[in-house]
């Protein structure tokens, strides 16, 4: 049996009250759910273990793990919210409950999976860490799959793929994404999993050749720089994400070269830069593939060092060199901001994450949901959750559309991020500022040049528009525009004149 140690050595620098708790929580569910079994025949507390310590994994606290061995209490057992806040306080009520208000639908068919995914989105916009269990809850679960009826696998694999996975994305908590896209790539895409499984196996073994080789190499010519405070990590490409990759490429394996990558991680950003040097003093790098995301990050936020070398024995080596707290940010996203016991010790660069700083936990820690503040949020989960006020069979695409595609960073005239989907164009980015702006654009800067409303934007533009109030949307207008979300307030105006 799992033993909870597997668990608490995850933590960093645990209290004791840390401890206790989680002890607590461990016991309680292992208690609660005492002869209970799930479709694969094995005890359920085991799932409740697999949860917890997926949380852990992603450096969550005390409490957000403890949330997650109790994250079935209430709905499975029956057990009240007044016990589990008597237990446990009101902050770990508060969560449990968050995620149990996720479980509970009336609806069915359609209507139920599009209920489902509201509350998703409206608890989201509450608590994150609400989201988080969930998220951490459906990877156990997508790696149990095999036990669920046939008929059901591929439903959940497809709603994971298609919506928990680009969450998990937009959160930036690579990790998860990973592991629930490849976990529902094979029941979505079977034949496709089979076939860049079987190009990546033969592509695998001559590249780890190379990479041992590299590896031993580069260590040595650390040491004689006299640098020992390294870490090397080794991150083979997602199946999922090297299959979209290669549909760029024409499913040509040797055109992509980040395949696998070797991560040198540092304390400090000049030990970045003094490995840099030391590998290309000694492999010869190819052009155009080296990127210094330290001084210029993406606008993703994201940093780190890349380069692509060449091994020397005929191998193409890429190398992502970074610290500590750019490989959190990079792998855990938000997890890693929320992770710390009194709050956001620190600043993030991700635009996207900003916002985190706001919805500090432990704030909220009433069982009550407090209205949405404008601002306490992202302006794409607010946008969310005023989806949800129009039903629709639809809903489920428009989402799709407008919020899991992939994403262009632009910025207002203030410098505030906005990211919208690719082909958006001018009126898609008045529209998500606010539907008066789209219905009242009377021409637009684009990067300080005037240009036509139909411009189609470009990441890193800075989109200036100008309103006029006699202004009025045109039905052709929809032909130009990318989200769902503007066509729809265009069609709105038509009718009111
Ligand atoms: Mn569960």
């Amino acid at each position: 049996m799992a033993h909870i140690q597997e668990i608490t050595s995850l933590l960093h620098n645990p209290s004791d009250a840390d401890l206790a708790l989680i002890t607590k929580a461990h016991d309680f569910a292992l208690h609660a759910h005492e002869g209970h079994v799930r479709n694969s025949g094995e005890p359920y507390f085991n799932h409740l273990f697999a949860t917890a310590k997926n949380i852990a994994e992603l450096g969550m606290n005390a409490t957000t793990i403890a949330a997650g061995f109790l994250h079935d209490t209430i709905e499975d057992l029956h057990i009240t919210g007044e016990q589990i806040e008597k237990e446990f306080g009101g902050e770990i009520r508060f969560l449990v409950e968050g995620v149990t208000k996720l479980g509970s639908i009336k609806y069915k068919g359609t209507s139920r999976y599009n209920e489902s995914l509201r509350k998703l989105f409206v608890a989201m916009s509450q608590d994150i860490r609400v989201l988080i269990i969930k998220l951490c809850d459906r990877l156990h679960n997508m790696q149990t799959l095999q036990y669920v009826p046939q008929e059901k696998q591929l439903r959940i694999a497809t709603e994971t793929l298609e919506i928990y996975a680009p969450i998990a994305q937009r959160l930036g908590i690579k990790k998860l994404q990973r592991d629930l896209e490849d976990l529902s790539f094979t029941y979505v895409y079977p034949h496709e999993y089979k076939e860049v499984q079987k190009l990546l196996k033969l592509k695998k073994i001559e590249q780890e050749e190379h990479l041992d080789k590299f590896q031993r190499a580069l260590k040595k010519e650390l040491a004689k720089n006299n640098i020992t405070q390294f870490r090397i990590d080794h991150r083979v490409k997602g199946l999922y994400s090297l299959y979209k990759k290669l549909k760029r490429y024409e499913m040509n394996i040797e055109n992509i070269y980040d395949i696998s990558a070797l991560r040198i991680i540092v304390p400090d950003v000049s030990d970045c830069y003094k490995i840099l040097g030391i590998i290309h003093s000694i492999w010869r790098p190819l052009p155009d593939r080296i990127k210094d995301y330290i001084a210029s990050p993406k606008l993703s936020g994201y940093k780190s060092l890349h380069t692509t070398i060449f091994t020397g024995d005929g191998g193409i080596i890429e190398v992502q060199i970074r610290t500590e707290e750019m490989h959190k940010e990079a792998e855990y996203g938000i997890a890693s901001h929320i992770s710390y016991k009194d709050g956001f010790k620190k600043k993030t660069s991700n635009p996207n994450l900003l916002w985190v700083h706001k919805i500090l936990p432990g704030r909220r820690h009433t069982t009550e949901t407090k209205p949405l503040q404008t601002g306490d949020v992202p302006h794409w989960i607010q946008q969310l959750v005023e989806y949800q006020k129009e039903a629709g069979e639809e809903f489920l695409d428009d989402i799709k559309n407008d919020f899991f595609q992939e994403r262009i960073f632009v910025f207002t005239p203030k410098g505030d991020v906005i990211d919208l989907p690719i082909g958006s164009s001018v009126i898609d980015f008045a529209y998500s500022i606010h539907s008066d702006i789209g219905n009242h654009i009377s021409g637009a800067k684009v990067n300080g040049k005037f240009v036509a409303i139909y411009t189609v934007l470009q990441n890193g533009d800075r989109v200036e528009i100008e309103t006029k109030k006699s202004a009025k949307p045109s039905l052709k207008w929809i032909q130009y525009c990318k989200t769902t979300m503007a066509k729809k307030h265009i069609r709105i105006a038509q009718e009111k004149n």
